[in-house]
C-alpha cells in the first residue's frame, strides 16, 4: 500500500502555526513511508476563498520545504460531487430537509428543556413537502451499529450514531458543506491517512459512514490534540501567527518544523538542520492527548541553537558577500538570526569607531600596537599577540583580553578571538590598535 496523505487548507486566510503543524505531520508521514503528499485546496466556499491566499499557501509550503506531489482544488470538482451526491440520493442516504434555522432552534430548545439530547429528528417519509421551498440535504446516518475506528493518536474511538444528528451536507442554494466533498475527494485521491486536529473527531464519525455509503474503505485517522499558546488556550495571537511574521523575525523554517514535529510528545526538541531526522522519527503513537503548548520564546531559542551549527552553504545566498565561509563559521555562535550576520561585516572590514579606552588599558593597547606588525597573521595571530603583550606588560586574563577585544572588534562580546582575528586583515587590526 502506498501511503498518500493530504493537507487540505481552506484559502480563506494565510497559514498559521496550527495549520503548518498539520501540514508538517502529513508531509513527514508520507515521506517516511515513501508515499505521496498532496495539497488539496478546500475552496468550496467561493465567497470567502481568495486566489491570493492560494498563492500564499503554496509559497509558505515551499518556504517550509514541504514539497508536494500533486494538487487538487475542490472548486474544480463540483461535477464529481454532483455525481456522487446523486448516487447517495438514489440510495436514500441523503434526503431533502425543509426546516428553517428558526424551526430547528425551537426544536432544539424543546428537546433540551425535556432533558433530551438535541439530536435532529427525522421527518416521517410521508411528511408534507412545502411547496416552492428549495430543500437543504442531510446525510442519513445508519443507526444499526456503533461507529468505531482505531485512531493513530487517540486509540479506540466509539460513537453511537443514534445520539448524533444527520449532518447537513448541502445547502438549499446547492453549495457544499465541507463534510461530503472531503470524503469524495479522499476516496478519489486515494488518501490512506488523514491527519488533522481533534476538532474534527465528530466529523470523522459521520464521514466514516460516508466512506462506506460510497463503497470505500475509510482511511486511517490521526486526530491530534490542539495547539495552545503559552497562556494555555488557543490564543488569537497563535491563530494569526503567520509565516510572514515568523520570517520577518528571522525564524528559519527548519526551526519551526523541528519544534512542531515534537510539540505534544515527550520527546526532546532537537536542533536539527534538515527535515530528514524528523521524517525518520514521526510516530503518531508518541503524541499525547493533552493540548500542545506553543511558545514563541522557545522557537527563538531553538532557531538560535540551529544557526550555531548551520553550514555556510545553507545560508550563503542570504549573506553579504563579505561574510565568507570562515567568517560565517566564526560568528554563527553569536547570532540569533541570519540577518544579524550583516552587523559583523564592519567588525571584519570596518569602518569601526574605536570605543573609548580606559586608562588602565592603555599599556596593553600600546604594547599590542607595537607588537602587531611583527606577527605572522597566517599562523595564530591571537596567540602571538596575547603572548607578546603578556610578556611586555604582565597583564593577564580579563585585563589582557577585554581591552584587545574591544579595540579590535568594537564590542565587549563576540566570537572566539583566536578564530576571529585571522579573519580581520592585518593592516585593519594594526590600525585599530594604533587608533585606540
Ligand atoms: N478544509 C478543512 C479544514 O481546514 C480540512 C479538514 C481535513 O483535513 O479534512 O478544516
Amino acid at each position: 500500500m502506498t501511503v498518500v496523505t493530504r493537507f487540505a487548507p481552506s484559502p480563506t486566510g494565510t497559514l498559521h502555526v496550527g495549520n503548518v503543524r498539520t501540514a508538517l505531520h502529513n508531509w513527514l508521514w508520507a515521506r517516511k513511508h515513501g508515499g505521496r503528499f498532496l495539497l488539496r485546496i478546500d475552496d468550496t466556499d467561493l465567497e470567502r476563498s481568495q486566489e491570493d491566499y492560494v498563492d500564499a499557501i503554496r509559497a509558505d509550503l515551499a518556504w517550509l520545504g514541504f514539497d508536494i506531489d500533486g494538487e487538487e482544488r475542490q472548486s474544480a470538482r463540483f461535477a464529481l460531487y454532483e455525481a456522487e451526491f446523486d448516487k447517495l440520493k438514489a440510495a436514500g442516504r441523503v434526503y431533502a430537509c425543509y426546516e428553517t434555522p428558526e424551526e430547528l432552534d425551537i426544536r432544539r430548545k424543546i428537546l433540551l428543556s425535556r432533558g433530551l439530547p438535541p439530536v435532529y429528528e427525522r421527518k416521517a417519509a410521508d411528511a408534507p413537502v412545502p411547496v416552492g421551498v428549495a430543500p437543504h440535504w442531510r446525510f442519513r446516518l445508519d443507526h444499526d451499529a456503533p461507529i468505531e475506528w482505531t485512531d493513530m493518536v487517540r486509540g479506540e474511538q466509539n460513537f453511537e450514531p443514534k445520539t448524533m444528528s444527520d449532518p447537513v451536507v448541502r445547502r438549499a442554494d446547492g453549495s457544499w458543506l465541507y463534510l461530503l466533498p472531503s470524503v469524495i475527494d479522499d476516496i478519489a485521491m486515494g488518501i490512506t491517512h488523514v491527519v488533522r486536529g481533534e476538532d474534527h473527531v465528530s466529523n470523522t464519525a459521520t464521514q466514516i459512514q460516508m466512506f462506506a455509503a460510497l463503497g470505500a474503505t475509510p482511511p486511517r485517522f490521526a486526530h491530534e490534540a490542539l495547539l495552545v499558546g503559552t497562556e494555555g488556550k488557543l490564543s488569537k495571537r497563535l491563530g494569526s501567527l503567520g509565516m510572514a511574521s515568523l520570517r520577518d523575525a528571522g525564524i528559519e523554517p527548519i526551526a519551526l518544523a523541528a519544534l512542531l514535529a515534537r510539540l505534544g510528545t515527550s520527546d526532546p526538541v532537537e536542533p536539527v538542520t534538515s527535515l530528514a531526522p524528523l521524517i525518520e522519527h514521526i510516530d503518531f503513537t508518541r503524541f499525547g492527548r493533552a493540548p500542545a503548548r506553543f511558545d514563541e520564546a522557545e522557537l527563538a531559542l531553538l532557531n538560535q541553537k540551529i544557526l550555531h551549527h548551520t553550514g555556510y552553504e545553507a545560508v550563503a545566498n542570504r549573506l553579504p558577500a563579505a561574510i565568507t565561509a570562515a567568517r560565517w563559521h566564526a560568528i554563527r555562535p553569536n547570532l540569533m538570526t541570519v540577518a544579524e550576520a550583516a552587523d559583523w561585516t564592519a567588525v571584519f572590514d570596518g569602518p569601526l569607531t574605536p570605543p573609548p579606552v580606559e586608562d588602565m588599558d592603555r599599556a596593553v593597547l600600546d604594547s599590542a600596537a607595537a607588537a602587531a606588525p611583527a606577527i605572522d597573521w597566517s599562523a595564530d595571530p591571537w596567540h602571538a599577540l596575547t603572548t607578546a603583550v603578556k610578556e611586555a606588560t604582565g597583564a593577564k586574563g580579563r585585563a589582557l583580553f577585554l581591552p584587545l577585544r574591544r579595540a579590535l572588534t568594537g564590542r565587549d562580546h563576540g566570537p572566539d578571538m583566536a578564530e576571529l582575528l585571522p579573519l580581520i586583515a592585518k593592516d585593519q587590526a594594526i590600525a585599530r590598535l594604533a587608533a585606540s
